[in-house]
């Protein structure tokens, strides 16, 4: 059967972010079949332990048989409606009021679609008709940061700043500028890491500059940037940006994509980094995953205008309020609440997650490690002094992540950092499982490279 489901999987599916000549050529995919907890069972019967949550997103862990009955029950009772021309559902309505209770004070607005891309493109179509409605049409320009992902459609791929994607497709489109990032590792140089968070707001401040503040419509960031690298910013950095934003009048708005749902050991990113954003996008961590849904939740300035003054916003999705992906979210944040979770993040299982992950600093191959929450990043160097990295960046990130997977842990390279995201369920002793697994595969690097 693997063989078979390999063989077919190659020969017919487009992946995604997958080199697909290359993926037949190594034998085709590893098909995962079954998940209980933090752990994957693939095909071949491997167990595997999931240092990712998926891709950052099962937050409450696999197998949540609350959730499933969610679905279930929904799907019996309705599994379809719209939310378009004035109707609602039960599940859209209550998760709603939900989300305007448990996010920060201000934002008390939703837009659903299915995805952290949708969410992202949405917020560009609303933020260019919130301005032109707010008499300030030239405000057109998004503003974000070098190595950032805010999704895959035209525009949220244009917002992100990763190289290789702009390197396809002609992106980014016109209107979208970079600034860079407070990557202390790579950009830091002599600078102490508060030092490096203000050069970066500042390279913020001189582009708004140089584009003219009257051009500008809004600065996007993760609080944390995840994809691009597990960024923990200096605490020098949001509070200056946040300045910024103020001062120029342009819309700050945190991509909490990946941060929401207690992955910092808060509800939201932008309160563990003391950010009040004007718009918040959700997504992944609001249903675990179980099922695509996403949120834009939209403060009262941006959405004050949209009703006052913005008649009917054409703009939606078919699958906008979906019944069931709101009912499994509304699920999943009570799983949430009940277990206690984010409590759980903030106080005693993230600390210990981070204080392993620190005991990995004084291995040979690591520069630096650094997170926050459930979030962590282990730097791999040449140099920890100098943080000089590997020649050929990428290959010594590439060849410990291969040796983590057959060590039975998922953990992601992001060029020569290794990142871990599990689940936020993830028990102590999984956590001294996913460093043991983690330290042996840095063993098996070092040997390899006679360090
Ligand atoms: N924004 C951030 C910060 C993300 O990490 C991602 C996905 O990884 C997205 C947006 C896009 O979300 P999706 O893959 O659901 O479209």
């Amino acid at each position: 059967e693997t063989a078979w489901w390999r063989e077919a999987d190659a020969k017919h599916h487009l992946h995604p972010f997958t080199d697909t000549k290359g993926l037949a050529n190594e034998g085709g995919s590893r098909i995962i079949t079954k998940a209980e907890g933090v752990w994957l069972t693939d095909s071949e019967g491997n167990r595997i332990l999931d240092g990712m949550a998926g891709l950052w997103c099962v937050n409450m862990g696999y197998g949540r048989k609350e959730l499933a009955l969610a679905a279930y029950d929904q799907m019996l009772e309705l599994p379809y409606y719209n939310t378009f021309f004035k109707t609602a559902t039960p599940p859209s309505v209550e998760l709603s009021e939900k989300l305007a209770k448990i996010t920060p004070d201000g934002l008390n607005h939703v837009f659903y679609g299915s995805s952290g891309s949708d969410a992202n493109d949405t917020i560009v179509r609303m933020v260019r008709h919130f301005w032109n409605l707010a008499r300030k049409p030239t405000k057109k320009i998004f503003i974000s940061r070098n190595n950032a992902y805010h999704g895959s459609t035209m525009a949220a791929a244009s917002l992100g700043g990763m190289a290789a994607m702009h390197g396809q497709a002609d992106l980014p489109l016109p209107g979208f500028e970079h600034v860079m990032q407070p990557y202390w590792f790579d950009l830091g140089g002599d600078l102490t890491p508060d030092e490096l968070g203000l050069k970066a707001a500042e390279a913020l401040e001189n582009r708004i500059l140089i584009l003219g503040a009257q051009n500008v419509a809004a600065f996007i960031g993760e609080p944390v940037q995840g994809a691009g690298g597990v960024i923990i910013p200096p605490e020098s950095y949001w509070p200056k940006v946040q300045e910024i934003c103020r001062k120029y009048d342009i819309l700050l708005i945190a991509d909490e994509v990946i941060c929401g749902f207690g992955r910092t050991g808060n509800w939201f990113g932008c309160e563990t980094f003391g950010i009040s954003p004007d718009i918040m996008p959700l997504a992944k961590g609001i249903s675990s995953g179980y099922l695509p849904l996403s949120a834009v939740m939209v403060g009262e300035r941006v959405a004050g205008t949209l009703i006052e003054d913005g008649g009917e916003f054409y703009h939606g999705f078919t699958y906008s309020g979906h019944p069931v992906c709101c009912a499994v979210a509304l699920a999943n944040i009570r799983l949430m609440e009940e277990e206690n979770i984010v409590e759980k993040v903030r106080s005693k299982t993230g600390p210990y997650l981070q204080a392993k992950l620190n005991e990995l600093a004084d291995h040979p191959l690591v520069g630096e490690v650094r997170g926050v929450g459930f979030l962590g990043a282990i730097e791999l160097a040449k140099d920890k002094a100098t943080r000089a990295r590997f020649a050929d960046v990428g290959t010594t990130g590439a060849l410990c992540k291969d040796y983590a997977t057959g060590n039975g842990l998922i953990m992601r390279a992001v060029g020569d950092t290794l990142v871990v995201s599990p689940p936020l369920i993830m028990s102590k002793p999984e956590i001294d499982e996913l460093f043991k697994r983690a330290r042996l595969s840095l063993d098996m690097t070092a040997k390899d490279l006679g360090v």
